[in-house]
């Protein structure tokens, strides 16, 4: 993994030879969505007690290569096909002018029919960037320079840094400015600074710079408005935090004055840029890391206007390629898609523009599905197994022996105030102040990254609405909120293969009630366990209590570190191994997730069932359902950069890390101390 030169030669040969790919919305419906416990996924010539993983998902790891346009296939992600195959056909009917009960729908409709017209887009080549390229050549100082970052910041990029709102970290009942790292395109700070992505850097260089070519400027300018670009991106990462050093609250939040904010980097025009953004006044924000904004002001000074334009026209062209002609849209998906990741074609325009209206109308699209997909009793399902895991957990912080009774309340006091979100938004985001026009593809994303900014700035000063979602409605995926205090399921999660309504308890304890147990001990993990009940960042821990936490969450970081991520085969000394500080709190959640659902599970009827038709116990079928949940095929490169940013371990870990520290899985499965499942040691935190 670590020899670059031969792993982009091997790539150079993938690149002369484009497989074709292409599946159908039509197709991909008529295709069953597999169980949550499939006994023909396992491999019995592995014993459980020496590998649960390969036991549980052997055989399907076999059958089910990685299909080309993908990095990475889960047993999930049939789901997340068969979602993106029903938006799909939500929105051919729509753009075609079927069933369209409101303006929102409509919008969608013209929304996904401008992106799918790939002729028009191609027919006006450059045009539609025009105006904004020419905006940005008439940049003459550093106050012009400040206005165009918030007008493309406005428009859907991304260049300097990031700002937005946020619940105030003092007083999560109201919302304040907050200004955070951004700008460097590459997927971590290290790609730009460590020997490891030497190959990656050189690749990235030639990809910008191939990028310039396709823009229209001449081969010796493309190469030095490249320069331009690493030079100014890798200041930026130089000056960012890692993500590790990110996951500690406190380094995170600073509440400051404008006046302190603006004099980190007093070079950079904040009047100006706050007038062009168009957030209302405030006296002070939380500044995520203030050293990333102080490492603003030496650019400043040192990088002359030119070159700054070169940055700007890079990150237009990169922040909204997907609306570009085919030749960028490939030039990106080369270099971002199958050298960093691995993927061996780019997926269908379908996909891809059903994605982006996801995530631009995504209130609009997600009415649409639930009104087609999702119904009433499966919400009420998915409540009582909540209930019931939430009711597992007060019976286990009440129990726990390292905790004082002090702690213990206020553990209480936070559990309880958890709110819980299933299903869907009780109200849908109004979307009448976006103008969608039909055959506009760049303007409509424009247009909807720009009310998406205004609407995130106009709640600075205001109240904090607990109601709203961080998610659509049709996401495949769930999560716990740190300031919100809300536990969130949408309705796309809660269904085959990570839940079954009609299954038994088994089954979904296993499955869901695994996911629900994981959310919830996000309160409560290294990162989540800084903020109190209303989600203040605020220690509510005896200084004993606090450290009898991180002695047990030090065993998660000892035995996650030792695994390894992607293995070179030639030699072992290279392999690249779990970050287990970068993977603390998810692998703390898999964990206490697992101890919650199972604790769950043994109250309810399904525990005391016979075995089934196979014979597999409900203690089996429990595990192997959770198991099931997490097979996963990945390419090198994308294992590769999930080793360095994804906070998850890998699929194989997040299965035998956790059964590992579980004496009901060596009951379940008879598996000696001593055997790999069953090491003497046990970590455990919740
Ligand atoms: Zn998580």
């Amino acid at each position: 993994m670590r020899r670059p030169s031969l792993t982009f030669v091997m790539l150079g040969l993938v690149l002369l030879t484009p497989p074709l790919y292409a599946e159908t919305p039509d197709a991909i419906l008529k295709k069953p969505l597999p169980p949550v416990f499939d006994p023909s996924a396992i491999d019995h010539r592995v014993k459980p007690c020496a590998d649960f993983y390969h036991y549980a998902c052997g055989a399907w790891l076999k059958a089910n290569p990685i299909p080309p346009d993908q990095s990475s296939w889960w047993r999930y992600s049939a789901l997340d096909e068969h979602i993106t195959a029903v938006l799909a056909s939500i929105l051919e009917e729509a753009a075609a002018g079927q069933g369209i009960k409101t303006e929102a729908r409509r919008k969608i409709g013209d929304y996904y029919a401008s992106c799918m017209d790939e002729a028009a887009i191609e027919e006006r080549g450059l045009q539609p960037f025009a105006l904004e390229f020419e905006r940005i050549a008439a940049i003459n100082n550093k106050a012009e320079l400040a206005a165009a970052i918030a007008h493309l910041q406005r428009i859907g990029a991304s260049p300097l840094f990031f700002f937005s709102s946020t619940p105030d970290y003092t007083d999560a009942d109201m919302m304040i400015a907050t200004a955070d790292q951004d700008g460097f395109a590459l997927p971590d700070r290290d790609y730009y600074l460590t020997p490891e992505f030497n190959g990656e850097r050189t690749e990235y260089r030639a990809h910008v710079t191939r990028m310039f070519r396709l823009l229209g400027d001449r081969a010796d300018r493309a190469a030095v408005e490249a320069d331009a670009v690493m030079r100014i991106e890798t200041a930026l990462a130089r000056a960012a935090m890692s993500l590790v050093d990110q996951r500690e609250p406190n380094s995170v939040h600073h509440k400051m004055s404008f006046a302190a904010f603006t004099a980190l980097a007093p070079s950079f025009d904040w009047k100006k840029y706050l007038a062009e953004v168009g957030a209302p006044s405030f006296d002070s924000l939380d500044v995520a890391d203030p050293g990333f904004f102080r490492g603003l002001e030496p650019l400043m000074k040192s990088v002359t206007i030119e070159e700054w334009k070169a940055y700007l026209r890079w990150n237009l062209i990169h922040g909204l390629v997907s609306m570009a002609p085919k030749a960028l849209v490939e030039e990106d998906f080369a270099f971002f898609g199958r050298l960093l990741d691995g993927q061996a074609s780019i997926a269908e325009r379908w996909k891809s523009c059903v994605d982006a209206t996801d995530d631009q109308l995504g209130d609009a699209l997600g009415e649409a599905y639930v009104e087609r997909e999702f119904d009433e009793t499966t919400k009420q399902r998915v409540l009582a197994i909540m209930h019931a895991i939430e009711r597992t957990m007060r019976a286990d912080i009440e129990s726990i022996d390292w905790m004082s009774q002090q702690t213990k309340d206020r553990a209480l006091d936070k559990l309880a105030n958890v709110a819980e979100k299933v299903g869907h938004p009780d109200a849908w985001l109004d979307y009448s102040d976006v103008t969608i026009v039909r055959g506009d593809a760049l303007g409509n994303t424009e247009r909807a990254a720009d009310f998406g900014l205004k609407r995130d700035l106009a709640k600075i000063g205001k109240p904090t609405d607990r109601s709203e979602w961080a998610a659509s409605a049709p996401t495949n995926n769930s999560y716990y909120d740190d300031q919100a205090v809300d536990i969130t399921f949408p309705a796309g999660g809660l269904q085959l293969p990570n839940f079954d309504v009609t299954a038994d308890d088994a089954i979904d304890y296993g499955n869901l009630g695994a996911l629900i147990g994981h959310e919830l001990t996000h309160g409560f993990d290294d990162e989540g366990r800084h903020y109190d009940a209303r989600g203040n960042l605020k220690d509510w821990w005896t200084a004993r209590d606090a450290k009898a936490f991180e002695a047990r969450a030090e065993g998660f970081v000892r035995e996650y570190s030792r695994f390894v991520a992607v293995k070179d085969p030639s030699n072992p000394a290279k392999d690249v191994l779990v970050d287990g500080e970068l993977t603390l709190g998810e692998n703390t959640a898999d964990n206490g997730g697992m101890q919650l659902a199972y604790a769950a599970f043994l109250a309810t009827p399904g525990a005391k069932e016979g075995k089934d038709g196979l014979g597999y116990s409900p203690a089996q079928r429990f595990f192997l359902s959770y198991a099931q949940g997490w097979c996963e095929n990945e390419t090198t490169e994308s294992a590769k950069e999930d080793a360095k940013t994804e906070p998850h371990a890998p699929g194989k870990y997040r299965v035998n890390g956790v059964v590992m520290n579980m004496l009901p899985f060596r009951e379940a499965f008879a598996c000696a101390v001593g055997t790999p499942m069953a090491p003497a040691k046990i970590n455990r935190v919740w």
